[in-house]
């Protein structure tokens, strides 16, 4: 094995479950060699299996509304980009989506949407309700910043989890990339979801401008801190109607880096391989499974709406192919991997800290 002697003992520090400091995270997120990268892959794989096991869980989402009240930057479906067709989905509508799920092999429904004050505390509680009553599935919530009150009443309704990426962990970058609000508030509906027992799950997007490795590790550091359950990491992708329609791509190899290194700092974490790594590598969304993700999350939005969410673009075909999924469907996706697809609900199940035992012969490291 070729990694240099300071590589392996920082991946050997992190397989072992001690905390690492800042500048070791820097070191891994910044590796470069084939091999040095390759065995960052294994030790995640490894504690993966030993933490998590070798179950990927299938969140089916359903994208319910495409209008939303905020401007974030690099979204497409900010308030200003006019281009969009937008959309609301009724509550029967949503309902005998969620319906067919089951079939499909998900255990849990993602309701999302930009932040869209139609569907009121009312609406949403009886969203929440319908889809509790007529399926067995768990729901979780991604529809942003709200009340907390909101949040209270949602869990009460029934909502099992709560999707909300801090974004970006740099308050400067935040403040800069969302116009109006502020990271503190973000940070904020996090602590309140934990408190009220929600899932919660949070991250980042990799390849926003003036975003350095430190950025990123300070990323791992408050998902650490916050003891996020669920960990979204995705490339950024431009879209042509947003300020950041000019700017590149994420890169697919730092992404599955963030992956990797938030496997040996969590352990028994839920992670998903992104659409967004997906859309931008089908092969780096592959190659996420080997490097520490354990969810995948099929795109259920019905058409003629699933290509009008166009948070980024390339993601409508995207998600056709895989609504067709069937069993079979997923078995070519998930063909060559050794997993199997989780038939539980897949929540987190906190195994002690020291849940990974020196995974497997510690592979090339
Ligand atoms: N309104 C909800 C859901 C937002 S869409 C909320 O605020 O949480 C889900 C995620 O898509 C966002 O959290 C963001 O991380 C990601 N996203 C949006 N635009 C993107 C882009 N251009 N490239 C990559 N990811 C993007």
């Amino acid at each position: 094995m070729t990694c240099t002697s300071e590589t392996a003992r920082i991946i050997a520090k992190a397989v072992s479950g001690e905390a690492l400091w800042k500048d070791e995270l820097v070191g891994l997120l910044t590796l470069t060699s084939p091999e040095e990268t390759e065995a960052l892959f294994q030790a995640a794989d490894g504690v993966r299996r030993s933490c998590v096991g070798d179950e990927i869980f299938l969140r089916g989402i359903i994208e319910f509304s495409g209008h939303c009240r905020r401007n974030c930057h690099y979204c497409g479906l900010r308030a200003g980009n006019r281009g969009v067709r937008r959309y609301r989905m009724t509550e029967d509508e949503i309902a005998s989506r969620a319906g067919m799920l089951g079939e499909k092999l998900c255990t849990t429904v993602v309701l999302q949407s930009g932040e869209d004050p139609f569907y009121d505390k009312e609406r949403m509680c009886s969203i929440i309700r319908r889809v509790k009553n007529e399926t067995s599935l768990a729901v979780t919530l991604s529809i942003g910043e709200r009340p907390f009150e909101d949040y209270e009443a949602f869990r009460d309704a029934g909502a099992d989890r709560y999707l909300l990426r801090h974004e970006t962990s740099s308050p400067g970058l935040y403040r800069a990339l969302h116009p109006g609000h502020d990271l503190a508030g973000r940070v904020a509906c996090l602590r309140k979801l934990r408190q009220l027992g929600y899932e919660v799950g949070s991250g980042c997007i990799v390849g926003l401008p003036g975003q350095t490795a430190d950025v990123l590790a300070e990323d791992v550091l408050l998902i650490r801190d916050l003891d996020i359950d669920m960990i979204g990491i995705g490339p950024f992708i431009p879209h042509p109607n947003t300020p950041l329609g000019g700017h590149p791509a994420g890169d697919a190899g730092l992404v599955l880096r963030m992956i990797a290194i938030l496997r040996l700092v969590t352990r028994d974490t839920n992670i998903p391989a992104t659409t967004a790594l997906g859309v931008l590598d089908p092969g780096a969304r592959r190659k996420a499974f080997n490097a520490g993700a354990n969810v995948f999350m099929p795109n259920f939005t019905p058409d003629p709406y699933t290509s009008s969410y166009e948070i980024y673009p390339g993601k409508g075909p995207e998600a056709g192919a895989i609504a067709k999924a069937s069993e079979g469907g997923y078995a070519a996706l998930f063909e060559g991997l050794g997993r199997t697809i989780g038939t539980g609900y897949g929540c987190r199940v906190r195994a002690s800290r020291g849940c990974a035992e020196t995974p497997g012969t510690g592979g090339g490291a």
